[in-house]
């Protein structure tokens, strides 16, 4: 029966912990798109970061080249300056994705290719682009105006012009605001090796295999970089380059989708939350057994305090009363006289086995006696034991007979204390055997245990509190079995004996026909014969 202690108990662990657990979880599953749809957001901004920083990076190196440049083309005397021409050469050919460096001012305008000796192509080309380079800046004043003013203000942006020509791979002209007389600078990119050696490094700096990265033209499926090991799927975020701006920057995770990924990822935390949900549950459920257990001790302990002082108190009263009236020399005749003694000496010898009870128990509890084993004869020990009854209930009450099965081998035990299971187990069968009853005590060999047993004919145990009767201080309800003396505790002893033989005790009791207790010892090696 669930006390109303422990109901409390249930109610409270609900409330304070099983309610917010369980509506924080339905809650997350009523969320579960707008989570999804979260963690999407949350990976397509990191996806937009790392294109980000590849274009930063491809900005600031151009803007690097550029510082570089600059005091490497300001003059140091009147034209032409041989040296600066050499510097600024030796800088390009360091520089593979610079094709070219010019200047350009009311003067004319002037080349600077990577070679020492331009190619006859490149002195052509020199020809023809100081030409277009100069209706270039007559065409676009306006925006190269607006250029110088913001270069002047500190903040360097190129005009950024495609250049390409039809014998040659693409490059780009990016045109700087110069200083002097030559009004303009710039250098001319080829397109192909910028995106190879500059772009590219950057990705491989970025990939750590979580990313597949490339640069395509836009609104053309031209690829200027694709991975080999390309899967079919579609990229999943785009970015304009900024230092050449027709072509674009893609990104995808490799292996996955971002709905695959953030579908995962939902799931996966659905999962940890219902695990969480589960072992909190477990936990409560526990929690509230342990408490429950505790509750009912203490309760048991409470009636076992009152049941003890009871059964202490009953003999103890009787003892002195005798005594007093043996004292007062009230009693004339011999007969009456030893009739007396007689029950000082069986309500001292009640006492004293209550008493023991209580104190095996408590030793039993803690664990703290030593156990020695030995290979003993039970046979034997059920005679000792027998007699030893028989002497504490003075020869009177229910006979006890004894059947053993004839060579029965040694069992590994402790002697004393099973000599406290088998009267424990004879006591309570006299107890509750219905009044002079016999009892019988048997011993017999079944498969690998010595088993013991002693059947009564008595009151019998009910089904539902078989278990239970085995539990410290469980007294059974049945008002027959209230009435008679006792603790509750002598099963309890018994059991724990039992646990430490390794052997176990077992009842078959049917109400009002009476039971049969039956300690189990395992035989094991001592077990004579050897059973494999
Ligand atoms: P106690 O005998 O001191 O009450 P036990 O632990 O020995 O404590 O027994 C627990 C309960 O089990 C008893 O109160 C009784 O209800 C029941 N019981 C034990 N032995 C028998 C038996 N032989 N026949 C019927 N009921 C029994």
């Amino acid at each position: 029966m669930i006390k109303p202690s422990s109901i409390k108990i249930m109610i409270v662990l609900i409330i304070g912990v099983m309610i917010p657990v369980i509506s924080y979880t339905v809650f997350q599953f009523l969320q579960q798109d707008q989570n999804e749809h979260l963690i999407k957001t949350i990976y397509e901004r990191q996806l937009n970061s790392i294109l980000f920083s590849v274009n930063q990076d491809s900005w600031n190196q151009m803007l690097s080249w550029v510082s570089e440049l600059q005091p490497l083309i300001r003059r140091a005397g009147p034209v032409p300056d041989a040296n600066r021409t050499r510097r600024v050469r030796r800088f390009i050919a360091e520089h593979p994705p610079l094709h070219a460096v010019f200047l350009h001012g009311p003067s004319g305008c002037r080349f600077v290719y990577g070679n020492a000796v331009p190619s006859a192509r490149d002195s052509a080309s020199a020809q023809a682009d100081s030409v277009r380079l100069s209706a270039l800046a007559g065409s676009r004043t306006a925006e190269i105006r607006q250029m110088v003013q913001n270069a002047r203000a500190g903040y360097m942006r190129p005009l950024i012009v495609p250049w390409q020509r039809a014998h040659e791979n693409r490059k780009t002209l990016l045109v700087f605001s110069g200083d002097g007389d030559e009004t303009l600078f710039g250098i001319v990119l080829n397109d192909i090796r910028f995106i190879d050696e500059i772009v590219a490094r950057k990705f491989g700096e970025m990939n750590e295999g979580n990313f597949v990265f490339a640069v395509k033209e836009k609104g053309r499926d031209v690829f200027w970089y694709l991975p080999d090991s390309d899967e079919a799927r579609p990229f999943e975020k785009r970015e304009s380059l900024w230092v050449l701006p027709d072509l674009e920057l893609l990104v995808k995770m490799t292996g996955t989708t971002l709905d695959e990924l953030s579908g995962k990822r939902t799931r996966h935390n659905l999962i940890i939350l219902l695990l969480v949900n589960g072992v909190l549950i477990a936990g409560v459920v526990n929690i509230w057994r342990a408490i429950s257990k505790e509750i009912r001790l203490a309760q048991m302990k409470t009636d076992f305090v009152a049941n003890v002082s009871h059964e202490l108190r009953t003999p103890l009263a009787l003892i002195r009363m005798h005594a007093e009236t043996l004292e007062l020399g009230r009693v004339q005749s011999k007969q009456k006289m030893m009739q007396y003694y007689r029950t000082i000496l069986r309500e001292s010898e009640r006492l004293g086995g209550l008493i023991d009870n209580i104190l095996d128990f408590s030793r039993l509890e803690y664990r703290n006696r030593d156990y020695p084993m030995e290979s003993g004869d039970l046979e034997k020990l059920v005679r000792e034991v027998m007699e030893l009854h028989r002497l504490r209930r003075n020869g009177g009450s229910a006979p006890v007979r004894f059947e053993t099965q004839p060579g029965m081998p040694p069992v590994r035990m402790n002697r004393e204390s099973v000599r406290i299971a088998l009267l424990n187990l004879l006591d309570n069968a006299v107890k509750f055997g219905g009044g002079g009853k016999s009892v019988r005590i048997g011993l017999k060999r079944d498969k690998n245990d010595a088993v013991l047993s002693v059947k009564d004919s008595g009151i019998g145990v009910p089904e539902s509190e078989q278990k239970k009767i085995f539990e410290k201080f469980y007294r059974s309800a049945n008002g027959l079995s209230q009435n008679r003396s006792g603790s509750g505790l002598g099963l309890a002893i018994v059991s724990h004996i039992m646990q430490l033989h390794s052997g176990r005790v077992t009842i078959r009791s049917k109400p009002g026909r009476g039971s049969t207790f039956s300690l189990h010892f395992p035989l094991g090696n001592s077990g004579g014969t050897t059973d494999v």
